[in-house]
């Protein structure tokens, strides 16, 4: 194990010559090329003020030059902050006043707004990357020296704060280490078999865990390459798939892909592997998958502040609705949520981890990282799930999106689950909403088929004869989408929100 993750990268890279990061228009970046420019941008951050452990906040469009920022980052020893593109400019003025980096990279057009949110940290700068290599950042990395030092950090540096996707509350910046990395991405790597020959088909985003960490760490661990589009569009990936060997998606990239005429078994023949995760995957996306293309997909479970935790097995079955057992070197554990003590196989708890992958903790939240993280080390996940008798984990919601009706637990996936097998629906989601004799209201959203008539009526018939009374909805109400963010989660909370008061 090497301190700095940029070192170790390096040391993977067993053939230079060999191409890192394929463009959509087919530009072509060997390893050497991405290493030379990592140096000329830390040269730029160095020359900017950036020492070991400042912040470097970057809010860009997807792009090769910013994912090789990333390394030109872990290059300097900087903390790397990547920050959703969709955040606005009241949300950066929090954000950057929370992380205080010395410096922020930028799309060109929001330069002038963000200089006036930096004005308050002296001597710090905003630097701009645009999509096709133009920005002051590039600018000044063309001419700098490609030489410099990695700096020597310690395995236990932070390396990245990472915010998490504010499913269910303001995000809160991740602080995770050159050992969560390195260690989470070797042990993915090797569970999932990756060599120098993989080609990945990299349509997520780059600011969060699942672009960012499980699918451009693991590359870079195996020297392998990657085809980097700048978002997910089922035509360029009917284009590129030919090229690749592994796709990594959230469940929407394989819903959506499900839609294609051209998936069939013949078009993904050559390829090696499909991975989800970010959001649960439906039990009849994985099964209509399987029977359309003859590839199960490989589930996997994990978050911000853990990075990968549980993977369903290379080989193996792959089991639909579980997310695997944890991987190695990694501890799962599910607890009475009150008290934390370890309940029997098979009955639902709070999933608690522990490993070399959990993180150091939240950035300046101290009483949230006590709350949730013990003194023993594990990370209490705020999920609830269930571990089978070989170690097979099932997610089966969030803790805080249990509802509790009449002093009755409901797990919303269970309802959601019976509503999804009836001919007509397209997906659902079941929330609790104060009720007054109840205390919540079990709440079904549904999403159904254009052509399908089902009323609310005909659903509670059909749940009346495999749901206990208590877990019933007591109002359906049908909707043309259910909310989501850009990693495709469902958001609950708006939900709530937006009918909290139908039963008062
Ligand atoms: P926030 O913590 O800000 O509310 P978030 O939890 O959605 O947002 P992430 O760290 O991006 O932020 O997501 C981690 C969560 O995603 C997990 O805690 C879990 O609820 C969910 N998740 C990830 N993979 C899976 C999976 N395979 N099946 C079910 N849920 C999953
Ligand atoms: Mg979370």
């Amino acid at each position: 194990e090497m301190a700095n993750l940029y070192t170790a990268f390096v040391a993977r890279c067993a053939n230079p010559d060999k191409t890192f990061i394929k463009t959509q228009d087919g530009r072509r970046i060997r390893y050497r090329e991405a290493f030379d420019l990592a140096g000329q941008i830390a040269n730029v951050l160095k020359g900017n003020g950036v020492k070991p452990l400042d912040r470097v906040a970057v809010q860009v469009e997807k792009s090769a030059e910013a994912l090789i920022l990333y390394l030109a980052c872990l290059r300097v020893g900087a903390i790397y902050l990547p920050l959703n593109t969709a955040y606005t400019l009241s949300e950066l003025d929090y954000l950057i006043g929370d992380a205080e980096p010395r410096v922020v990279v930028c799309r060109p057009a929001s330069h002038d707004a963000i200089q006036l949110l930096m004005a308050r940290l002296p001597g710090s700068s905003v630097l701009t990357l645009g999509t096709q290599g133009s920005g002051s950042l590039m600018e000044a990395a063309r001419t700098a020296s490609t030489k410099i030092d990695a700096a020597p950090c310690g395995p236990d540096d932070v390396a990245a704060i990472l915010y998490t996707s504010g499913t269910t509350g303001r995000s809160k910046g991740a602080m995770l280490t050159h050992r969560n990395l390195y260690s989470n991405a070797a042990t993915l790597a090797d569970a999932w078999r990756f060599t120098a020959d993989d080609v990945l088909l990299h349509a997520l985003p780059l600011f969060h865990t699942h672009g960012l960490f499980v699918a451009t760490n693991i590359v870079l661990m195996a020297g392998a390459s990657m085809i980097l589009l700048p978002k997910f569009d089922p035509v360029v990936i009917r284009e590129k798939l030919p090229q690749a060997t592994v796709m990594m998606g959230v469940p929407t990239f394989y819903t959506r892909l499900l839609q294609e005429d051209w998936l069939d078994a013949k078009t993904v023949a050559h390829m090696r592997l499909f991975v989800s995760g970010s959001a649960p995957l439906l039990a009849d996306t994985h099964r209509e998958w399987s029977e359309r293309t003859g590839h199960a997909i490989l589930e996997r479970y994990g978050m911000t502040e853990t990075n990968m935790i549980t993977s369903n097995p290379y080989s193996g079955s792959r089991i639909p609705g579980t997310v695997g057992a944890a991987l190695p070197g990694i501890e799962v554990i599910v607890t009475a949520p009150q008290t934390g003590v370890p309940l029997p196989h098979g009955d639902v708890g709070m999933v608690e981890v522990r490993g070399p992958n959990v993180f150091k903790g939240y950035w300046r939240m101290p009483e949230k990282t006590e709350a949730e993280l013990r003194s023993n080390g594990f990370f209490i996940t705020g999920d609830l799930g269930k571990l089978d008798d070989n170690g097979v984990l099932s997610i089966v919601g969030r803790g805080k999106d249990l509802v509790i009706t009449g002093g009755y637990n409901v797990y919303p996936k269970e309802v959601e689950t019976q509503i999804d097998e009836i001919d007509g629906v397209i997906e659902s989601a079941v929330i609790g909403v104060p009720h007054p004799d109840f205390g919540e209201g079990v709440t079904a959203i549904v999403v159904k088929a254009a052509s399908c008539n089902l009323n609310e009526n005909a659903i509670v018939q059909v749940l009346d004869s495999r749901l206990a009374k208590f877990k019933l909805p007591k109002r359906i109400i049908f909707v043309d989408e259910l909310p989501r963010n850009t990693m495709g989660k469902v958001l609950k909370e708006a939900l709530r929100a937006q009918y909290k008061s139908i039963y008062t």
